[in-house]
């Protein structure tokens, strides 16, 4: 069963319990659009209690907003109970949600095209906010006054941004000079919640009308105090050069590929990424025109050869060379040649076991400290350039390397 037969299974199943029931939201939005739904939500007149009563599993996640989550077949659907939200607290979380009908369960919604339901049964869709119209005029639109709707929720602001970019859609006039008004206020939203709207923009093939939209209107300064506007500007001609499908941690260094790395990364922590996402991030930034060496040692060469963000610093760099000088070949030659030489190295072990570990050359006389991480570090691309084969000829190069940084710290004064 799809997802979407799932929600209808569960539709069907609250109406013979004697409740109203309906598809509601972005699955509606996205069937109007022939595009491909992200999830089915249900909303219905039924209370979040009737609704664990009536499906053998269910998980409360927000039973006090009326959300349960029902699983069935695997497959999970949202379905919410009809409300409205009031008495929004610092324009984030409402603190009371009341259970109404349909009509004004449409109208908490934010934006119009996201404001309709459907009807699986008598195949019809029940549109109370206009939203097949402004669908029709490619439009993003809040329901209701933008500047009342954002203040009781600015992370609507950049939903505006991201529904825009995702669809290709304009953002109305009067939705849009409520953003430029308001956009100071997404501090007061929080970094997780901000950075899946940016995700979502970043790592669309249009991001780059959505990112050109979130500088002017000044969310970007906002979000990410210290970054220069024109430092953001020909970031997004970077990326436009992205191939179509990126990860976020891509998107982010494109966003900030112009910008001084110790501010980005800086800012990189306001969103709350994961650890790896962060460590993916850094390693682009830090790595940036690393690739345009054309001496890079073939030891160099295997380590980023070897990394797990090789493929996306490439990438980037071939962007950022790309946005810097067109087509042109000169920008691209050294990395056309990196490609040849990397084609060159055919099916080599990039990876391959150290002939020397730690603690083999603390046995040698090394000191556990960041010291003994430089040798080994420079020991192993010694034995990816081939310079070392054996372990033999390797406990020689480490005995040597000591006995020189010995007489270095001597001679220092
Ligand atoms: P996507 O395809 O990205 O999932 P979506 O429209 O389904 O888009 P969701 O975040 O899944 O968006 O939310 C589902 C629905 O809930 C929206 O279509 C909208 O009607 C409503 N909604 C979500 N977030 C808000 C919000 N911050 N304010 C008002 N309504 C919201
Ligand atoms: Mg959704």
């Amino acid at each position: 069963m799809t997802n979407r037969e799932v929600a209808v299974e569960i539709v069907k199943r609250l109406r013979k319990k004697g409740f109203e029931a309906l598809l509601a939201g972005g699955c509606v939005r996205d069937m109007l659009l022939r595009r491909p739904a992200k999830d089915y939500d249900v909303a219905t007149s039924a209370r979040p209690k009737d609704v664990m009563k009536s499906f053998r599993r269910t998980l409360k996640v927000g039973v006090k907003f009326g959300v349960v989550i029902v699983l069935v077949k695997g497959r999970k659907v949202e379905v919410t109970t009809f409300r409205t939200d009031s008495d929004y607290v610092n324009g984030r979380h409402p603190a009371h949600v009341k259970f109404v009908g349909a009509e004004a369960d449409a109208s908490r919604r934010d934006f119009t095209i996201n404001g309709m339901f459907y009807d699986p049964v008598k195949k019809k869709v029940i549109d109370y906010v206009d939203g097949r119209a402004d669908l029709k005029r490619r439009l993003i639109r809040t329901i209701g006054n933008p500047e009342e709707r954002f203040r009781e929720d600015y992370l609507r602001m950049l939903r505006a941004v991201r529904f825009s970019t995702q669809l290709g859609f304009a953002i109305e006039r009067r939705t849009k000079s409520a953003i430029r008004s308001n956009a100071k206020n997404i501090t007061k939203i929080s970094g997780e919640r901000k950075r899946m709207e940016l995700e979502g923009i970043l790592v669309s093939p249009n991001r780059c009308r959505g990112v050109s939209f979130f500088i002017e209107c000044g969310l970007a300064e906002v979000i990410f105090p210290g970054l220069s506007s024109e430092d953001m500007k020909s970031a997004v001609r970077v990326l436009e050069q992205l191939r179509k499908k990126v990860s976020f941690p891509l998107g982010l260094a494109g966003f900030f590929s112009s910008s001084p790395t110790k501010l980005a990364l800086e800012n990189c922590h306001v969103l709350k990424l994961s650890r790896n996402e962060t460590r993916h991030v850094k390693y682009l930034l830090v790595n940036r025109g690393a690739l345009l060496d054309e001496e890079m040692s073939l030891g160099r060469l295997k380590m980023m050869l070897g990394e797990p963000y090789f493929r996306d610093m490439y990438e980037l760099q071939r962007a950022i060379q790309k946005a810097a000088g067109g087509d042109s070949r000169a920008v691209l030659s050294p990395l056309i040649k990196l490609h040849k030489r990397i084609r060159a190295l055919g099916d080599v072990d990039l990876r391959p076991k150290a002939l020397l570990n730690g603690r083999e050359m603390i046995r040698l006389g090394a000191v556990p400290s960041p010291a003994l991480g430089q040798l080994a570090e420079e020991t192993y691309i010694a034995q990816l350039e081939g310079i070392l084969q054996t372990k033999s000829q390797a406990k020689q190069w480490v005995l040597k390397w000591l006995e020189e940084h010995r007489r270095i710290e001597k001679e220092q004064p």
